[in-house]
């Protein structure tokens, strides 16, 4: 027999019988029925030594002998009437048995049912055990082992206690079966049908479950009840074994999922690495953070909620990208100055000196702050209005808000609303976006790192709205006291208190700020500064800031005043002073590099190095065109970055009657054209233009820059006075500039931005200013040295500008050149009155 497994061969047990194999057994089970002689006592039988199997009387199987002295043993016993001896040897490997130490102590003799011959030599036999042999010699001499023995004979027993241990090992079968053994069900009826109790214990060695040891031990045992017990105690534990197997494949199966059992080690994991003293880096995380989360003063709710987060992250696999999704959500809660705020100290002295020692006069809305502070002095709970400063750029509005900050000693941030389309920008993103962040608001108090800053609200007029929602609605809601105490973030998902922050807006332009927020601030207009103005900025601040800045001190950087008026007057066209700053800082870069080479050079700064260092001059002082022009008349403009000059210029085509505007111009803009242009037609024949010129001619109306939108009603005198004069013939006066709405009638409306304005007139070097004669209030505001420099006249009629702009009166046609007839056209009602242009 070869080397092979108990299983194979037990295989070979179950399923290997040929059809003349399982005849054979048949033949054998039947012939076993009529009594057999079996021989008694003492014998000596020819041996096949078994290696993995061991066979019990009863049992019919077939074996397989490949062994020489195993096949002569099988020739031999059935050459002899067909007994044979079969015992286990102790290993299964040896090759040879040469003693009877080799074998078991206990066999079986059984009776040769078959033999078959197979082609390599080998047999295959079927045997049936008949009795136990008890092993005494072996004989190695012969072709074949011979083996003596002894044949255990098994007296009947009988009593109640085999009795009840049949039943119950019976019973034990049937349970056994059921409970999934691997044999087949029909065991546990044949178990049932034998009535002899050694049988029966014999029986149970069919089952895989048992190992050659225990077989051995089985047959070795010839008390049939301890071969009971034995059996018992064998099936019992088996039971045992597949119940708790069946417990585990349905634990498994119906308690949890495949995640769960996940989760389940996992928890088992860390815990066993916490036993271990090695924690995952994820849970060394989670821990740092929670003590980030203790540490960091918040309120209850929000740390409750924060380690809640904490919870969640240690419970999902690191791989997650929620795991960083968490992380950041948490660090956000965790740098929210939640519970950090600056003391205010306000003492107005010490304002006004900190706003003086900043800005450069700007008296009243130096004046208006320390109010607003002394108010908040005051009465710190009284709700005040949220100031806005309103002006170009560079007019100093960033830098009033720092001072603001400066003085109370709190915080400055500073967000810019430029281009700002969506809510989410004001109030976050939901977390489940991905890249989500809190919204500016949050993330500027997150910046100044107290829960009061002075925090700008910077380009409120740039506000957009489309689609993604309204963020002046969001804006209006965290500038309102009733509800910013409890703003809500979408990203933060917790209320934080910006009660106590001290909001100030900037804008260039008022009339794009949506009116629900322009009714919640106080407006401080900063219009610009003329050029004296600027000057004493550039002398007394920006030089020494920039100075500073670049390292040097005041007497390796020298700036003489007239250098200062050149750099402004041609390296700068502005209201503010933002472009002036940036050149003064370029002259000081210059000088360092100077000093820093040790170059020797002298540091003064005169208007010849102003131009080695800046370039070429940028901008011609004075722009006024240098002769009267025809059809080109000079107005005042207010933009959004101050006050402005621009040329109306009129063309006539011979022809056919057309309007042609050109240059960006604005529909309010255009709307002025045309009435001046009818208002003139119905006055032709005062200003001699014949009404065949009108049919026979195309005007085209062109403001330059056209690059810029320009609009706005104020430039109405202005094309009435272009267009005069192109008709005519008559030039303008090059030294007037002029600003007015005008009527269908021929008035002349208020207009707005007269400072900004006036300071633009000068600075283009104009000496005739005609303004409405309803602005005459105005004039107060316009700075003294300005007003000396300008002639400013008021003017109520387009006849009156007529007369001030025109070089020479036009001459009327003469009577009978057709009776002009007045437009009976309804009067178009000074809407825009007041209105900035
Ligand atoms: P804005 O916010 O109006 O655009 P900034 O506050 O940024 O202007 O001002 C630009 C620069 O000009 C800053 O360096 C500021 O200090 C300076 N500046 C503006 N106005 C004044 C002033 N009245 N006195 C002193 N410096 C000024």
């Amino acid at each position: 027999m070869s080397e092979r497994t108990e299983r194979e061969i037990q295989a070979d047990l179950d399923e290997e019988l040929n059809e003349e194999e399982q005849l054979a057994i048949d033949e054998a089970v039947a012939a076993s029925d009529d009594e057999t002689v079996v021989p008694r006592g003492r014998g000596s039988f020819p041996l096949v030594p078994l290696r993995e199997i061991v066979i019990f009387p009863e049992m019919v199987a077939p074996l397989k002998v490949g062994r020489d002295k195993s096949v002569a043993a099988i020739r031999a016993a059935a050459a002899a009437g067909g007994w044979i001896a079969l015992v286990t040897q102790r290993e299964p490997e040896q090759e040879e048995i040469t003693s009877v130490d080799q074998l078991h102590a206990m066999g079986t003799l059984a009776k040769i049912a078959q033999v078959v011959n197979l082609p390599d030599g080998t047999l295959r036999a079927v045997v049936q055990g008949q009795r136990r042999l008890k092993v005494k010699s072996l004989d190695t001499t012969g072709a074949a082992l011979m083996l003596k023995g002894s044949i255990v004979e098994t007296p009947e027993v009988t009593g109640v206690e085999v009795e009840a241990l049949m039943r119950s090992v019976q019973a034990q079968v049937e349970t056994y079966v059921t409970s999934g053994a691997p044999v087949p069900p029909e065991a546990a009826v044949a178990a049932k049908n034998i009535s002899d109790p050694g049988l029966l214990a014999d029986m149970t060695a069919y089952t895989p479950d048992m190992t050659t040891e225990q077989r051995q031990e089985l047959l070795e045992t010839i008390d049939v009840v301890a071969r009971l017990k034995y059996v018992a105690s064998f099936l019992s534990r088996q039971i045992e074994i597949l119940e708790i197997k069946g417990k585990i494949q349905s634990d498994v199966r119906s308690e949890m999922d495949k995640s769960q059992r996940e989760y389940f080690l996992r928890e088992q994991l860390k815990a066993i690495q916490r036993e271990l003293g090695e924690e995952d880096p994820q849970q060394a995380e989670t821990n740092e953070l929670r003590e980030k989360v203790e540490a960091s003063g918040m309120p209850e709710e929000i740390k409750s909620r924060a380690l809640k987060e904490l919870d969640r992250m240690s419970r999902i696999p690191s791989a997650s990208p929620e795991v960083g999704v968490i992380r950041t959500y948490v660090d956000w809660l965790i740098s929210m100055p939640w519970n950090v705020a600056t003391e205010d100290r306000i003492e107005i002295k010490e304002a006004a000196k900190v706003l003086a020692d900043d800005h450069y006069g700007l008296e009243k809305v130096k004046e208006r702050i320390i109010e607003y502070l002394a108010v908040r002095k005051l009465a710190p709970q009284v709700k005040s209005p949220i100031l806005c400063f309103a002006g170009p750029p560079g007019v100093g509005k960033t830098s009033l808000g720092k001072s603001i900050a400066r003085a109370m000693g709190r915080k400055f941030v500073r967000m810019s609303l430029g281009g700002l389309h969506d809510e989410a920008e004001i109030r976050g993103h939901r977390r489940t976006y991905i890249g989500a962040l809190p919204g500016r608001i949050v993330q500027g108090i997150k910046q100044a790192g107290t829960k009061n800053p002075v925090f700008m609200l910077d380009e409120i007029d740039k506000l957009g709205a489309d689609f993604r929602g309204d963020p002046s609605s969001a804006l209006l809601e965290v500038l309102d006291p009733e509800q910013n105490a409890t703003f809500q973030d979408n990203y933060l998902e917790v209320e934080f208190d910006l009660s106590q922050v001290l909001f100030v807006a900037t804008a260039n332009q008022l009339d794009t700020i949506p009116a629900p927020l322009r009714d919640r601030m106080e407006i401080i207009q900063i219009p610009g500064y003329t050029e004296a103005e600027k000057v004493q900025i550039a002398k007394r601040y920006i030089l020494p800031k920039q100075r500073e800045n670049h390292g040097l001190t005041e007497a390796q950087a020298i700036v003489p005043d007239d250098t200062l008026v050149h750099l402004i007057r041609h390296y700068t066209r502005e209201a503010g002073v933002r472009n002036a700053e940036r050149e003064i800082a370029t002259v000081m870069r210059k000088l360092a590099r100077a000093v820093a080479e040790k170059k020797g050079r002298k540091p003064e700064v005169d208007i010849k190095r102003l131009a080695t260092w800046l370039g070429p001059e940028r901008h011609e002082y004075g722009e006024m065109d240098n002769d009267d022009q025809i059809g080109s008349a000079t107005g005042l403009v207010v933009t959004p970055v101050g006050g402005d000059v621009v040329t109306v210029e009129v063309g006539v085509m011979e022809g056919r009657e057309e309007l042609i505007l050109t240059g960006q111009l604005g529909d309010v803009m255009k709307e002025s054209a045309r009435a001046a242009l009818t208002w003139i037609k119905a006055h032709g024949a005062e200003l001699g233009i014949a009404p065949e010129r009108f049919e026979k001619s195309g005007l085209h109306i062109h403001v330059p820059a056209g690059a810029i939108p320009k609009d706005g009603p104020s430039a109405g005198v202005t094309m009435a006075t272009a267009i005069v004069s192109a008709l005519t013939g008559i030039p303008v006066r090059k030294e007037v500039a002029m600003t007015g709405e005008i009527t269908l009638r021929g008035r002349v409306l208020p207009i707005g931005g007269l400072k900004s304005k006036s300071l633009a007139a000068h600075a283009s070097g104009a000496r005739v200013v005609l303004i409405p004669k309803k602005n005459e209030k105005d004039l107060p505001e316009i700075p003294e040295e300005i007003r000396k420099s300008l002639k400013i006249i008021p003017v109520e009629t387009i006849g009156q500008v007529l007369e001030h702009a025109l070089r020479r009166k036009p001459k009327p046609l003469p009577a009978n050149h057709g009776t002009p007839r007045p437009p009976r056209i309804p009067v178009r009602s000074p809407s825009a009155s007041g209105r900035p242009s």
